[in-house]
């Protein structure tokens, strides 16, 4: 377990999930932790109460706001963008609108938020994106809009690693296959088809996925950059 004791680290997107998982393990770690929530005001104040984190609300949707409230964060040692959304249904039937929304969330927000963290950042410091496995792999139709957001992110590691690699940053994204969350349950309609694309049929629990999260932010991380670290139980294999 690395220790984050006097680091400071800002989730985006961090009440529900795996970015609650996230902020428990950066408290657990002894970080000053901020984190930011969009819909989910009561759950994240709990969880501000449970870990000693700071919870604030910011829209992943509005870019500007993420901005200022990265520059307000800063300097950070570790920022970790997990807000992430899906839009499901026929790609010739869905509201362009809700498409660009998503766009947004997933795909503008991490990039515009991981420059602006890099303006403060210390040597050493991490940026790290939760993309998906969808990322490589979409075996199901309906999630074109998701799929291209999560590769997309793939260009972004590649990019701001060259980048920032020569301050001593490292940007990486960490692409979970089905995790047990709100948005991907354990025993929803999805799961048995789910489980058939995987060699360890089961969901995953968030605390794996915080566990990858806190290893590539440790010390031990610091030669790993530019790269895309799959946790998905065999669902990409
Ligand atoms: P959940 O829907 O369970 O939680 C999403 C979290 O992101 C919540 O804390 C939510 O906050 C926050 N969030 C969503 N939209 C916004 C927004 N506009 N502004 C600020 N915060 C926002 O999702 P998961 O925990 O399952 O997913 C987290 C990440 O992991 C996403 O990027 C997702 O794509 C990715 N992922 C998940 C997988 C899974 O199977 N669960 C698999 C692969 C990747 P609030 O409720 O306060 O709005």
């Amino acid at each position: 377990m690395a220790d984050f004791q006097g680091k400071s680290v800002l989730v985006l997107g961090g009440s529900r999930g795996i970015g609650a998982a996230i902020v428990r393990r950066f408290a657990a770690d002894g970080a000053n932790v901020t984190f930011t929530y969009a819909g989910s005001k009561e759950a994240a104040h709990k969880l501000a109460a449970e870990t000693g984190a700071t919870a604030v609300m910011t829209d992943s949707a509005d870019r500007d706001a993420v901005i200022g409230r990265v520059r307000g964060s800063g300097p950070l040692d570790v920022l970790v963008v997990n807000a992430g959304i899906a839009v499901f249904g026929d790609a010739l039937e869905q509201d362009p609108d809700a498409i660009d929304r998503l766009f947004r969330i997933n795909v503008q927000t991490p990039y515009h938020a991981s420059v602006e963290a890099a303006r403060q950042m210390p040597e050493g410091g991490r940026i790290i994106v939760i993309g998906s496995v969808n990322g490589d792999r979409m075996p199901v139709p309906g999630m074109a809009s998701y799929a291209l957001s999560k590769s997309a992110l793939q260009g972004l590691a590649r990019g701001l690693a060259r980048d920032f690699g020569p301050r001593g940053i490292t940007v990486n994204i960490v692409q979970p296959g089905p995790i047990d969350t709100d948005a991907n349950p354990a025993d929803g309609p999805m799961k048995d088809l789910l489980h058939s694309f995987m060699t360890i049929k089961r969901h995953g629990r968030p605390e794996e996925v915080a566990g990858m999260v806190a290893w590539l932010a440790g010390p031990e991380a610091g030669f790993v950059t530019g790269a895309m670290h799959t946790i998905d139980g065999g669902f990409g294999a």
